[in-house]
């Protein structure tokens, strides 16, 4: 692999100064005005040399995650990763029967959902959802409010009930919950919130058991609920894929963060100390979004990290994941127009603003593929303000490219670091046989580019033999049915 400015595919790259324009900015150059191709080439040169992503340093970042994820099964702290139990030790079957709820609750939004399941046969019978947007107020508010809010919501989507959705008489209606915020689990229905995060600062839920908290809240609303499972939305959507493919193993969400979970067998869990699983196996919810062994950064991702609110946490996240991909490249924008006037010598103050550019922006860009870069100008104006002739758009191109290759490159060698562990610890459990890994999140189902990357790196790092029987797939929005599917599946009635 390449490690300098390599032309991408089809595109030509205008580093050297011969074409008609490249003689007119050598002329500019010399007359005093500050040449922008030949300053900053040398940036982009720097920025590709420490994002490569070459073989040999794949493949040290996926034994690091194998070796960081044994870590943290010996012990909690063990390692960056955390590999929380989930104790999700059963996995739907397909032979759940009877309606069943799912809350998410995981950012500004919460979702509820209802499904009848028909068993076997009829599989999924008919779901229905609602989203509802949480005012700001609850997100500073009390916990009590918060809850109550949320438990009103769903007690009027409860209400409408009806048509294919029948509750046999005398039950009490069952709930997975999906709660992405860090948690300690300690069962299936219970778990203490560590901290909120992504913006909620609600008060007094902290050190306490959020499923309490919400059944108290739906008790305060009069609603005949009962949460039966607590899940992150990794869980939710392994839980989810499995139902229609028992070949899943792994669940990995690429959406404005990332995390990824798996089967483990329990008696590879040391810390586990004698809990059981009727099953001897367990999913694990990695949390690798922590990991932080042997990746390649640039000075662009120091410094994102050093202006972050968790300065030195999330490294991982912080190099793959959607919330940050747009705002490395702004960053680098930023230099190129500061120290080579990539867009002419007017500065913008959009470009100065952190997250101005998201990750939706630069995979907009990517997609171009037009001879002048048409839609990456627009993308730069409209977005950042600034006016870009052909050359530059290249530029910001190859920027964009780069970002998002590291990335799917990176979130490939993390899979593999998973598959690899399961594979050592049962020969033959992952390799020689149809694997599937469940996918999710806003990034991967829409940036195309990113998700080649991922699976060169999957095939690269596994070889052609046994990357042919691992089927990386999207489980669009499985997550809400596989918490329902879990409510099912820890059900207290008979099923
Ligand atoms: P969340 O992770 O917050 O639960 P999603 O899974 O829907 O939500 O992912 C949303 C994230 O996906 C956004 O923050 C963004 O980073 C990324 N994303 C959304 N649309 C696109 C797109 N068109 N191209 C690339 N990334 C996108
Ligand atoms: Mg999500």
């Amino acid at each position: 692999m390449s490690m300098t400015a390599s032309p991408a595919a089809g595109r030509s790259f205008p580093m050297c100064a011969r074409s008609h324009k490249s003689s007119n900015v050598a002329r500019r150059a010399r007359m005093g005005v500050r040449s922008n191709l030949l300053s900053f080439a040398p940036i982009l040169i720097d920025l590709q040399r420490d994002c490569a992503t070459p073989l040999p340093l794949l493949r040290h970042v996926a034994d690091s995650m194998t070796a960081d994820m044994r870590a943290g099964l010996v012990v909690d702290g063990g390692s960056d990763l955390k590999m929380i139990l989930t104790y999700v030790d059963n996995l739907p079957t397909g032979n759940e029967k009877g309606i069943f709820y799912a809350l998410d609750l995981g950012g500004t939004n919460f979702r509820v959902l209802r499904v009848q399941l028909g068993g076997k046969e009829e599989r999924v019978v008919a779901t229905e959802f609602d989203q509802v947007s949480i005012p700001q107020e609850f997100m500073f508010g009390t916990s009590e409010a918060l809850f109550d809010f949320i438990a009103s919501g769903l007690a009027k989507f409860v209400q409408k009930e009806g048509g294919k959705f029948h509750l046999p008489n005398g039950r009490t209606r069952e709930i997975g919950f999906t709660f992405s915020f860090p948690v300690k689990q300690t069962s299936i229905d219970s778990g203490i919130l560590i901290k909120w995060t992504k913006g909620f600062a609600v008060s007094g839920t902290a050190g306490k058991d959020v499923v309490s908290c919400l059944n108290e809240a739906m008790q305060r609303q009069g609603t005949d609920m009962r949460v039966s499972a607590l899940v992150n939305d990794t869980v939710g959507t392994l839980a989810g894929a499995r139902y229609w493919d028992d070949d899943v193993m792994v669940a990995v969400i690429l959406g404005t963060g990332t995390n990824a979970c798996y089967i483990e067998r329990v008696d590879s869990i040391p810390k586990l100390q004698g809990q059981k699983s009727t099953s001897g196996r367990t999913i694990v919810n990695t949390e690798w979004g922590a990991f932080s062994n042997g990746l390649p950064l640039s000075k662009f991702d120091r410094q994102m990290d050093a202006d972050s609110i968790n300065p030195g946490e999330q490294i991982f996240e912080k190099t793959i994941s959607g919330m940050y991909l747009g705002e490395i490249v702004r960053r680098v924008l930023v230099n190129m127009a500061e120290a080579a006037d990539l867009f002419g010598e007017h500065a913008s103050t959009k470009l100065s603003m952190p997250f101005i550019l998201g990750t939706p922006h630069i995979s907009a860009m990517q997609q171009d593929s037009s001879k002048h870069l048409e839609a990456v100008g627009s993308i730069l104006y409209d977005v950042v303000g600034v006016d870009s002739n052909v050359n530059a758009r290249k530029i910001v191109w190859e920027v964009c490219d780069t970002i998002a290759k590291r990335g799917g490159r990176l979130a490939g060698a993390g899979i593999v670091g998973i598959l690899q562990k399961m594979e050592e610890d049962s020969k033959g459990t992952i390799y020689g046989k149809r694997t599937v890994v469940a996918m999710d999140g806003g990034l991967y189902e829409h940036y195309p580019h990113y998700r080649k990357y991922l699976q060169d790196a999957v095939n690269e790092l596994l070889g052609s033999e046994v990357s042919k029987n691992i089927v990386i797939e999207h489980s669009k929005d499985g997550s809400g049915i596989g918490a329902a599917l879990l409510a099912a599946t820890n059900s207290k009635y008979e099923h």
